[in-house]
């Protein structure tokens, strides 16, 4: 039975006994149960406070203890608690028109609860696609190497990072990888994005697959997870038309990117794209309410409208657009916008970057600094000649000190190979001046200490 006493260390005790922890090992000077919040920082267990410089998962886009979200919540719950999407809601529809509006084009929206559920629901979507529209053959999701896409089946095959996968294959089949872009490894310059190697790979495996067995392409605007890999110029221009040429449809994967992290509504909005589909979660509630949406263009919404009895879409998901967690979306949009978050992620984080880069310019380990808006990455290496990454035990040492100094940063990459090798800062999008000043002291302490 749980222990209700009045000391927060009996809550790690039983923690240890009865949670199984995501990602274990990346709490490797043990687990800390967070017991407040507020705006960018968390208390532990023990009564310390820390910096949240992730935004926990990448997610807690307007921060912590914002009583408006409580409260639409709670008014909802009185209001219609639950009721199926096969009919509807008013929160549902209030919040697909809003998110129409951040799109800037005519979608319509399927809700789900989670990232991973919302690209399962674009894959089943785009094979579908083809299949209303007598492509029988189109099934292969082109993804890239380094992306991930989520925990279940089909969004864990989309993935490419292989050690998140080898010990639960087979997974779905049908998802081919290709080169992930990679400026800071990839030669760019060139004149035209279409000459980049990572834009050729799409082309070439669009070809050798065969055009006509692709159904769509996944990619995020930048790969997070992955480490921060901020394409070259023209790199998501240039794959969409890439994808329109071999009849493949574009999901744009903004699980991370979207609400503001990299400074616009939406990541892909950094180019002049429109994807065909755009899959979302994380910061659509802020993470106070699980909700993810898959919002599809209205061309290929139509396509699902014809007379057979079989020609809907066969996908139903029970808490998807929970009327709370919409009404709750909803506010979180709401506080964005009046307190102008987009934009000041895009300042802050511009200004950010930019002192990083000068204040890490001669670290010997430090080679390359990259990011867009509040999304930044350190790529750690052992010399800047060879560009290896560095030994994770030292990126481990500069996330230890930072957390001893109170600041919570992440570490990313790809572990295979021993990529995990890009710090990551992902702070809460409101976090004050003095705090993000002091995340970039504590990381430029932290990378001085090595040696
Ligand atoms: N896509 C991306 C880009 C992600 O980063 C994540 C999760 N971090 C997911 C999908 C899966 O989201 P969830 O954990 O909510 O299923």
């Amino acid at each position: 039975m749980v222990q209700t006493g009045s000391s927060q260390e009996k809550w790690l005790d039983q923690d240890d006994k009865l949670l199984w922890h995501s990602m274990k090992p990346y709490n490797p000077d043990g687990t800390m149960v967070v017991s407040k919040s507020d705006g960018s920082w968390i208390t532990s267990h023990d009564g310390k406070r820390y910096l949240d410089a992730m935004a926990g998962l990448w997610c807690v886009n307007v921060g912590y203890g914002r009583e408006e979200l409580a409260e639409a919540a709670y008014k909802q719950l009185k209001e219609v608690a639950y009721f199926p999407l096969t009919q509807s809601h008013i929160p549902a529809i209030q919040l697909a028109e809003k998110l129409n509006e951040l799109l800037g084009d005519e979608y319509v929206i399927f809700f789900s609860n989670s990232g991973s559920e919302a690209n399962e629901t674009a894959f089943k979507i785009a094979r579908q696609y083809h299949q209303q529209k007598g492509e029988h053959n189109r099934y292969k999701i082109i993804s890239r190497y380094r992306a991930y896409h989520g925990n279940s089946m089909g969004a864990l095959a989309a993935t490419g990072q292989a050690q998140r996968k080898y010990k639960y294959e087979p997974l779905a089949p049908g998802f081919v990888h290709v080169v992930p872009p990679d400026a800071y490894r990839e030669n760019t310059n060139v004149s035209n994005p279409h000459e980049l190697a990572s834009v050729k790979a799409i082309d070439q495996a669009m070809t050798w697959e065969l055009s006509e067995t692709i159904a769509a392409m996944i990619m995020e605007p930048i790969i997070t997870g992955g480490g921060i890999l901020v394409p070259p110029e023209g790199y998501l221009k240039a794959a969409k038309e890439i994808c329109e040429k071999h009849g493949a449809l574009m999901i744009v994967d903004e699980v991370i990117c979207g609400f503001g992290r990299t400074g616009k509504p939406f990541g892909f909005m950094n180019e002049d794209v429109k994807p065909d589909i755009v899959t979302m979660a994380k910061g659509i509630t802020s993470a106070y309410l699980p909700l993810s949406a898959t919002a599809v263009k209205k061309e290929v919404y139509d396509a699902f409208k014809g007379s057979e009895e079989y020609d809907y879409f066969r996908h139903i998901n029970t808490f998807g657009g929970n009327p709370a967690a919409c009404a709750l979306a909803l506010k979180n949009i709401e506080i964005m916008e009046r307190e102008a978050l987009f934009k000041r992620s895009e300042e802050i984080g511009e200004k950010a970057l930019n002192e990083l880069r000068n204040l890490l310019q001669t670290h010997p380990y430090v080679g390359d600094v990259r990011g867009r808006g509040l999304l930044i990455g350190i790529e750690l290496v052992k010399d800047k000649e060879s560009k290896v990454p560095l030994a994770v035990d030292k990126v481990n040492e500069v996330i230890a000190f930072c957390k001893d100094e109170g600041v919570i940063i992440g570490k990313n990459g790809a572990t295979v190979a021993g990529y995990n090798n890009v710090l990551t800062i992902s702070p809460p999008l409101n976090i004050e001046i003095d705090d993000i000043n002091y995340v970039i002291k504590t990381v430029v302490e932290g990378l001085k200490k090595l040696n």
